[in-house]
């Protein structure tokens, strides 16, 4: 094959003029930070997810702390969580004194065990906080069951999950808190940002006074004509929020959203039929009950040859790739603060040495996935060679 002449990274945020024109006329109006552009995407990101309240974060890191925080998770206390999942969630555990306890994944989908949930729990477990890997939803209805038995809180890490549905009900809808993420790499962006989506009011209100130093009402509402400009603190809080620039740019991205998801689709289709052929990868798997996939990453694992060589070989094409994710029970602190404690996970260890993330996004052509294709079976063709 011949090389490209340029390369293609296996991601590239899909920003249009509309959005540029609705960031443009934000910076022009007079108000940059969380106001009425934030409050808009807010009530629009709620519709779009079916959920009763949404609030608006600098990132989703932050709405994970801040809701850890809100559900009084504290020293001793015990989180499950995957540990094939971005470490962000691992570190706010681990920031507040609390313990992460890790389930395996399934090496198809790379979502969590929900079978082996139960076996985690102790008296000091608090929370469960499940993934949607890749955009495919986990199997949340044995998870929600177990945790309703046993007293324990559902928080879904979204980050993944923008316009995903399981079992006929978009992620954000289910009740339980969900956090969603929109770092430049995620199905919608806004540079920096996130959400997270609540049904309960108490929770929504406690969520917005942690966000924002605790003050009870709303900056630019307080600024703004006929507002008073004193205020009053009855408990610390964080500066968490989101600006009206970033929102003016999400409200432009959730409107595309569901044509952005379509294509990826489509190039997601077009990997599985094309490397379906090339020996020495596994392919993403998907799940029997119905769901509908945000397909936020495209993941295959290399079970011929080292993955190190397969990442080189596709780089000297220029191609970029991802690892999502080092499993987080292999970090070197998680080893060293929390190591002993932790049991086997042979299917994550299994999947976290394979895993690597393909280009996808949404301006791609198909004639790029074409390329990809053939230059993975150019490298894995020669990994089978005799001392090659
Ligand atoms: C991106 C990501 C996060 C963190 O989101 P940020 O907005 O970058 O803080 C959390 N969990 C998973 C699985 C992610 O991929």
């Amino acid at each position: 094959m011949d090389k490209r002449d340029d390369f293609l990274p296996f991601s590239r945020p899909d920003v249009g003029e509309d959005e540029i024109a609705r960031v443009v006329k934000v910076l022009r109006s007079g108000w940059l930070t969380a106001g009425p552009e934030t409050a808009s995407f807010e009530g629009e990101f709620a519709k779009f997810c079916g959920a009763p309240h949404a609030v608006a974060v600098s990132s989703g890191t932050a709405g994970m702390h801040l809701l850890l925080l809100a559900l009084g998770i504290g020293a001793g206390d015990e989180i499950i969580t995957p540990s094939m999942t971005f470490a962000s969630t691992v570190n706010q555990i681990s920031l507040l004194g609390a313990v992460p306890v890790f389930v395996d994944c399934d090496y198809g989908t790379l979502n969590m065990d929900s079978g082996a949930l139960e076996a985690r729990i102790t008296s000091r477990t608090k929370a469960v906080i499940p993934v949607h890997f890749a955009g495919v939803p986990c199997d949340l209805d044995p998870i929600r069951k177990v945790a309703r038995q046993r007293g324990l809180a559902v928080i879904e890490d979204a980050a993944h999950a923008v316009g995903t549905e399981y079992r006929g009900a978009p992620v954000g809808s289910g009740g339980n808190p969900a956090v969603f993420s929109f770092h430049p790499i995620k199905n919608i962006t806004l540079g920096e940002g996130g959400m997270v989506t609540v049904s309960d009011d108490a929770l929504d209100h406690k969520l917005r006074l942690l966000r924002f130093h605790g003050i009870e009402r709303d900056a630019w509402k307080r600024y703004g004509k006929g507002g008073t400009p004193d205020y009053d603190v009855a408990a610390p809080g964080y500066k968490y929020n989101l600006t009206d620039i970033q929102a003016a740019l999400g409200r432009g991205q959730l409107a595309r959203v569901g044509a952005m998801n379509r294509r990826r689709r489509v190039l997601a289709e077009r990997y599985l039929s094309s490397l379906a052929s090339v020996p020495g990868l596994d392919l993403p798997e998907v799940p029997p009950y119905p769901f509908v996939h945000s397909w936020h990453l495209f993941i295959v694992k290399v079970n011929k040859g080292p993955r190190d060589r397969f990442i080189s070989g596709l780089k000297e094409r220029n191609i970029g790739c991802g690892v999502h994710f080092p499993p987080c029970h292999l970090l070197s602190y998680v080893r060293e603060k929390f190591g002993k404690r932790q049991g086997k996970l042979p299917e994550t260890e299994r999947a976290g040495s394979r895993v690597v993330s393909l280009p996808l996004f949404p301006g791609m052509k198909d004639e790029d996935v074409d390329y990809v294709a053939a230059a993975a079976r150019e490298v894995l063709g020669s990994a089978a060679e005799p001392g090659g």
